[in-house]
């Protein structure tokens, strides 16, 4: 066993229900689902967040999840899908995982609320606007 229980899994050590293993991606279901069939999809190699991974592996990372987001319909007659990533902040186990999950209407889902706030103003707003974009290098 390594520090990291999706390396784990990934390798083959920790036991999971695989859904999916190829091309350095590896899915498995979550073991305590918000939902029946909540996937976690997980880059092979280690990486702690989403901005820790190169464009390549985020790329064969979310062809995956686009996947998974449609085989959770089809296969579990789900509406539709959440697809979420916890990065440090509410991340419970630090290696990058996509959740994937099966959701219907009126699932009731919760533990999921956003209480949404306001800008004071359009200066306050154009603030955080410029921050973004100067972050972004462009
Ligand atoms: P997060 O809190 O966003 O980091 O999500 C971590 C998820 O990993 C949680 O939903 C856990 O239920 C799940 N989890 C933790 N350990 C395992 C494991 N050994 N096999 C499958 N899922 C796991």
């Amino acid at each position: 066993m390594s520090a990291c229980i999706f390396c784990d899994i990934v390798a083959g050590r920790a036991p999971a229900a695989l859904v999916y293993h190829d091309g350095g991606i590896t899915a498995f279901l979550d073991v305590r689902p918000l939902f029946k069939g909540h996937v976690l999809v997980v880059p092979d190699g280690h990486a702690e967040t989403l901005v820790d991974i190169d464009p390549a592996t985020l790329m064969a990372l979310f062809a995956v999840v686009q996947r998974l987001s449609g085989a959770v319909v089809r296969g579990l007659g789900a509406e539709g899908s959440f697809v979420a990533v916890n990065n440090r902040v509410s991340q419970s186990v630090p290696h990058l995982h996509v959740h994937v999950v099966p959701r219907a209407k009126g699932d009731g889902l919760r533990g999921f609320f956003w209480p949404r706030t306001k800008y004071a103003d359009a200066a306050e707003q154009e603030h955080y606007r410029a921050r973004i974009t100067a972050a972004l290098g462009g």
